[in-house]
């Protein structure tokens, strides 16, 4: 492993300590609010049909409470799922955009078998009631009002969650997928006639109404402000297009930006956006890219490795004055979101861009941060000469690690530089009192997180960005 420079003085911070701890613990103490927020709602949809009157006198009942407790509760986390993929400012700036996709997949699956027993435990126990066969009693609820667009619903979410089966998935293009994962907006408003219809809970003019008109009011009003409103406000107001394509890379790109008051898009170093090109080869697909340096009142850039069809038409079609569009800023990979005063970094091929911008604004005194920078072969070494003068210039270490990977603890590494002796401990003497951050491709990132959780470091101050969602 080289090391490129290194600063021995280990001097106090410049920014308080005690601030910073303070906002961290701040920070997971909002996340665990809003955790007893979510769960909380599941248990009042649960409450408001035990309180509005409730008999069981045999099977027949107990299989139709169960089946309109299961649809209240999976209802409910389909709401909360809306809302965590809604981008949310408060909920991205607390758990992070990932961490919010990560809970939004969990419940994906929850959340369909409860639709699911919603609807079979129904028929059952209707059946039941009724003393009539299964067949008999679903052709007669399809034909019930606004019945056969609830079964539509729940149809869509069949598709829906079939296509997210990481088997299936894989075999979509990612805007297959995608378009076939907007139908849960539609399957979500197909469903909802018939709860005021045919249930019994959210009777006219009762509390219960109000509150569950509520909830889809603000989870579907979440969605329209911060995934169209909000992102088509802010694309107008900075009109941002390509100023330049520098190639860094025989499969790499710089793209640089101009617009107008960039530096109040309220963007950190280690954030990323969605961006949308407006080509006719590449207007319909939008890439999530985090910044590679920190915009500037009229520039920004992001730096792209050519991984695909939709990477690779980007270096083909930008010109000079195309136009961008934008989602963002997202992310926590920020030092905003830091606990301690001691930073790690490790960045693996293009990952390194996040940590590049991230560089550029950390606010750590001298030798308190260490980088590493991890590349397969020298090509792959991106924005590896401006990390190196970032880290110079303040007098932080800076290592790279290039050559094929090792195996064992110390599999993060090249192989010749685990074998030199190369590890975790001697590159990162401080690791348990760092904050680290992570990002490169997901075997890597997975062998640094699972070293640094072994040496020591909980998970609240490990901060990953993950390009693979
Ligand atoms: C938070 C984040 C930050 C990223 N930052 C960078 C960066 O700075 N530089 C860089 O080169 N790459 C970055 N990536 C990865 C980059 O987004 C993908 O490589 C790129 O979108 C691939 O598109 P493609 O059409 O070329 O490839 P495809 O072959 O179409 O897609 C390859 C894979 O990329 C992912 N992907 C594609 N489009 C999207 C999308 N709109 N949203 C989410 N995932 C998508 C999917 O998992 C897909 O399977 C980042 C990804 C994420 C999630």
């Amino acid at each position: 492993m080289a090391s490129a420079i290194t600063a021995p003085a280990l001097t106090s911070a410049a920014a308080p300590a005690a601030g910073r701890a303070l906002r961290h613990r701040r920070r997971l103490r909002r996340a665990d609010l809003l955790t007893v927020v979510a769960w909380a709602s599941a248990a009042l949809a649960v409450a408001m049909y035990l309180t509005h009157g409730v008999a069981l006198a045999g099977i027949g009942d107990l299989l139709t409470a169960g089946g309109i407790v299961a649809g209240l509760v999976g209802s409910d986390l389909v709401l909360v799922m809306l809302v965590l993929a809604a981008r949310v400012p408060l909920i991205d700036r607390t758990i992070g955009h990932d961490r919010a996709m990560a809970v939004h997949r969990q419940l994906g699956k929850p959340a369909f078998y409860l639709l699911l027993a919603h609807g079979v435990l129904l028929t059952l126990g209707y059946a039941w009631a009724d003393r009539a066969n299964i067949v008999a009693e679903t052709a007669s609820l399809i034909g019930a009002q606004d019945m056969p667009i609830a079964y539509l619903s729940l149809g869509l979410f069949v598709a829906v969650i079939v296509t997210s089966l990481v088997a299936v998935r894989r075999k979509l293009r990612y805007e297959v997928w995608h378009l076939i994962h907007l139908l849960s907006y539609a399957a979500v408003l197909t469903a909802l006639p018939h709860q005021f219809s045919q249930g019994t809970v959210f009777a006219a003019d009762t509390p219960q109404r109000v509150y569950w008109i509520a909830l889809y009011v603000l989870a579907l009003g979440a969605i329209v402000t911060f995934r169209f409103v909000e992102p088509a406000v802010q694309s107008m107001r900075h009109r941002i297009v390509v100023d330049r394509v520098e190639r860094i890379a025989p499969d790499a790109i710089s793209i640089h930006l101009r617009g107008r008051d960039l530096d109040r898009l309220g963007a950190q170093g280690g954030q990323f956006f969605t961006w949308r090109f407006w080509t006719g080869r590449t207007w319909w697909h939008a890439h999530p890219l985090s910044l590679s340096s920190v915009p500037t009142s009229r520039t920004a850039r992001i730096t792209v490795r050519e991984l695909g069809d939709g990477t690779r038409a980007l270096q083909a079609s930008l010109r000079h004055g195309t136009p961008v569009t934008f989602e963002g800023p997202y992310g926590i990979f920020t030092d905003a979101a830091r606990g301690r005063e001691r930073v790690a970094v490790f960045a693996a091929g293009i990952g390194v861009t996040p940590a590049r911008a991230l560089l550029e604004r950390l606010d750590a005194g001298r030798g308190m941060v260490s980088v590493i920078v991890r590349a397969s072969d020298p090509r792959s070494l991106f924005l590896w000469d401006e990390i190196l003068r970032l880290c110079q210039d303040r007098g932080w270490n800076a290592w790279v690690s290039i050559g094929r990977r090792g195996s064992g603890s110390s599999s993060w590494l090249s192989a010749a530089d685990a074998h030199r002796g190369v590890s975790m401990r001697s590159a990162f003497p401080h690791l348990d009192d760092s904050e680290v951050y992570i990002c490169g491709p997901d075997s890597w990132a997975d062998a640094v997180e699972h070293e640094a959780h072994h040496r020591g470091v909980a998970s609240a101050h490990i901060h990953r960005e993950r390009f693979e969602l």
